[in-house]
């Protein structure tokens, strides 16, 4: 997996809070700091500060240099993201090669948001390809049509989240319409784009019978074969807490998504087209 730092929709459920902004990143998990206040003396730009029993870091100053991760003595420290070329990426992409040609597997180019760089993302696929390595990009689509049709010649498959049908309830959870987003699946799949649209399940929140078989009549309009539900994730209250940010909790009334699925395919009359992993 490649993952690719910025995001410009902010889902309330964001389980890859440290993928939203696009720079590299520090982040803190104080139960491990053993307060030598080490990264405080090295910070060149003094954005580290002991506050209490804990430590509060100015990202907006923060370049990236890594050097209060790389010499925190108890590994309390973590970066994420560090910048990087196509050929770098690639090289270690590559590792994995005999991996890839004893299963299948391939690369994922994912975020954030990918197609925020549809320039390398392009260049990087393409050498896959050229590897003979599978290419798939993941995406919310909230990008102009032009960055999808960078990557296209080079993606095996488009992998799509569809958060809500309904633009207004799609702008209250992520802080945009999601009218690009379907816009752009519909021209790709005319453009002949191989899609698989996914439902991140977000319990009481986009799970409605209404909502879910409304996206399966978007799905089917765009020819897609099936629509995977994910699971709501939430192991990410960690990164929140380390990162600095206030951590929402939508898992108090548990779906079971592959019970959910048979339901859904049961009123559709299609069977498996739904599909959980
Ligand atoms: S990454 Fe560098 S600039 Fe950023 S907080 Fe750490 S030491 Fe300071
Ligand atoms: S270097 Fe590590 S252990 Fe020392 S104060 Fe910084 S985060 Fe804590
Ligand atoms: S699109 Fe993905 S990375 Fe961006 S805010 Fe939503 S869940 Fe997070």
């Amino acid at each position: 997996m490649v993952y690719l730092k910025g995001c410009p929709l902010s889902c309330a459920w964001c389980h890859n809070p440290e993928g939203l902004a696009p720079r590299p990143e520090t982040a803190c998990d104080g139960r491990k700091c053993i307060h030598c206040r080490r990264c405080v003396e090295l910070c060149p730009n003094g954005c580290i500060s002991p506050a209490g029993d804990t430590l509060v870091i100015d990202r907006s100053r923060c370049e990236g240099c890594l050097r209060c991760v790389e010499n925190c003595p108890s590994g309390a420290m973590t970066g994420y993201g560090r910048t990087m070329t196509v050929e770098q990426t690639l090289e270690q992409i590559l590792k994995d090669q005999a991996y890839f040609r004893a299963t299948g597997g391939g690369v994922t180019v994912s975020g954030g948001e990918c197609l925020l760089y549809p320039a390398f993302v392009a260049q990087l696929l393409r050498r896959c390809r050229e590897l003979g390595v599978h290419t798939l990009v993941e995406s919310a689509f909230h990008v102009p049509y032009s960055a999808i049709q960078t990557v296209a010649p080079y993606t095996d498959q488009f992998y799509v989240d569809i958060k809500h049908m309904d633009p207004q309830i799609h702008r209250q959870y992520t802080g945009q319409s999601n009218r690009r987003i379907l816009e752009n699946l519909e021209a790709l799949s005319r453009d002949g784009g191989r899609i698989l649209p996914r439902i991140p399940v977000i319990p009481g929140e986009n799970d409605s019978r209404e909502n879910l078989l409304a996206t399966a009549d978007f799905g089917r309009s765009l020819g897609a074969e099936n629509i995977m539900l994910l699971k709501y994730n939430a192991l990410a209250s960690g990164k929140y807490r380390m990162l600095g940010k206030s951590f929402r909790d939508f898992s108090r009334d548990a779906v079971d998504i592959p019970t959910l699925c048979q339901t859904l395919n049961q009123a559709l009359g299609k069977e498996g087209f739904f599909i959980c992993t």
